[in-house]
């Protein structure tokens, strides 16, 4: 059987991998190449099968860097089925769709140029509707439960614990048992387990987002939450990502609260999208960290503070313009490119009572990368805006695991793998958890490329100076 990376391998984005058997073929994870324009390109490039003779899909988690090239295998002719958590299936509705949306504005805004120069129109990778239309095709598969599909592969999903619903993918195929890490969950988030431990493996694909950095302390993100809500003086704007980091911030928010250690002052919670996640949440109770699931079991819901004021509707949202003294506003989108949280910005960053708290990666060339690195003035709605708003942020809530986390998952297996492929990370930290890997427990690795492709033989049959060489395969 064959093993091809075609995304996600040297980088961080474009998760997709084709595993071949003499019978069947399985993509686990489909993901969209994300930043540059150039990886953005990655995500139109004719692929190497056709989505019709897919047997299947394995989703690992929701997160459209892993699941957000579903809907165009689906407009290419893929009938599904596609396996995931129950929680991701219902996180993929909400995202996916959403994912349809820029495609379509993305492609209406190219387009205006493209008229202007007489340039052929571009058609969106796919609608919303076409993503809405390839829900149809999931289905459930919860935690531990391990089936077959066909008759030789077993198939059985993990907890993950980097974002809800997220998953640790095992196949048995042919002989050869072989476990995709997916996204490695952070042992230190408040609402998750720490990801699954791993009896065995011989063929190993582990994620190295962080393969080369340390979190720290985790005390030190709920210290800097404190500091920053004491000394605001008027509202402190939160960009936030919809999915798990807002609903980790309301759950820190609601234990401060409770303690006593910040003041109990107004929470908007203003991104429909966030709100929607957070139903998610609600809904998979039973996916949460144990603890957790004892206080929503006794009524905590953090997600139902007296001080938290939902805003579904645009008119909620704008009543927030003139809002006084502090208070938090947690809005989309995370790097501050798109949705309600630019209109916040518009009319708070002039005033120096005003916070920004940026809790998430900002990518470069973002208004929210510009204002973090301390721009005086920016651009919005063609307008050009004064800061005068103090700016912080948190680093430490983070979904990956760090080096050490993602060592110490290895590090568990009773039996250590035949053979490791660390992929899902920029070179130097993949590099750095294969490094680690190899002196710690003797490990053979690889650093596969995008493109690469691998012959996956029993570990029995299988002499490892043998395996093919890199990209000589098929
Ligand atoms: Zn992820």
């Amino acid at each position: 059987m064959h093993l091809h990376f075609l995304g996600a391998a040297q980088t961080v984005t474009g998760s997709a991998y084709l595993l071949e058997t003499a019978k069947q073929r399985f993509l686990i994870d489909a993901g969209l190449s994300q930043g540059s324009h150039r990886s953005e390109r990655r995500n139109t490039r004719p692929l190497p099968f056709h989505p019709r003779h897919l047997d299947g899909i394995i989703l690992t988690h929701a997160h459209a860097d892993h699941s957000g090239l579903v809907p165009r295998l689906v407009a290419e002719g893929f009938r599904g089925p596609i396996y995931a958590t129950p929680p991701t299936i219902d996180l993929c509705r909400i995202l996916l769709a959403d994912s349809g949306t820029i495609q379509e504005e993305d492609a209406r805004y190219e387009n205006k140029w493209r008229r202007r120069y007489g340039k052929e129109p571009l058609v969106p990778l796919y609608t919303k509707q076409q993503a809405e239309q390839s829900m149809r095709y999931f289905e459930r598969l919860p935690y531990s439960k391990r089936i077959s599909l066909g008759r030789n592969v077993k198939l059985t999903l993990h907890d993950a614990g980097h974002i809800l619903g997220s998953a640790i993918v095992e196949l048995e195929v042919e002989g050869s048992r072989i476990v995709f890490s997916g996204d490695l969950g952070n042992k230190n988030t408040p609402l998750l387990r720490s990801p699954a431990p791993i009896g065995h493996a011989d063929y190993l694909i582990v994620e190295s987002t962080y393969g080369d950095r340390l979190h720290g302390d985790p005390d030190v993100r709920v210290r800097q939450l404190i500091d920053v809500v004491r000394s605001a003086k008027g509202p402190i704007i939160i960009p936030a990502f919809a999915v798990e980091r807002t609903q980790e911030l309301l759950w820190d928010l609601a234990d401060l609260i409770r303690e006593g250690r910040i003041p109990e002052i107004p929470i908007y919670l203003d991104s429909p999208m966030a709100i929607s996640a957070t139903g998610v949440f609600e809904k998979h109770i039973s996916c949460l960290a144990p603890e957790v699931q004892v206080r929503f079991r006794g009524g905590e819901s953090p997600f139902e503070m007296s001080n938290l004021h939902i805003m579904r509707e645009a008119d909620e949202s704008r009543t927030l313009n003139g809002v006084q003294g502090p208070c938090i506003i947690i809005s989309a989108s995370g790097m501050c490119e798109g949705g309600r949280v630019k209109h916040h910005l518009l009319h708070h960053l002039p005033k120096p009572e005003t916070t920004v708290l940026f809790v998430g990666y900002q990518a470069e060339r973002t208004l929210g990368r510009r204002l973090r690195d301390g721009a005086r003035e920016v651009t919005l709605f063609g307008e050009s805006v004064p800061v005068r708003a103090r700016i912080q942020s948190i680093d430490a809530y983070s979904a990956h695991a760090d080096a050490q986390g993602l060592l110490e998952w290895v590090g568990q297996m009773i039996e250590p793998p035949a053979m490791t492929f660390v992929t899902h990370g920029e070179p130097r930290a993949s590099e750095a958890l294969s490094e680690s890997l190899m002196k710690r427990f003797g490990l053979l690795t690889e650093i596969p490329r995008v493109g690469d492709v691998y012959e996956i033989t029993p570990i029995a049959e299988s002499a490892f100076g043998r395996l093919a060489p890199k990209g000589q395969l098929a």
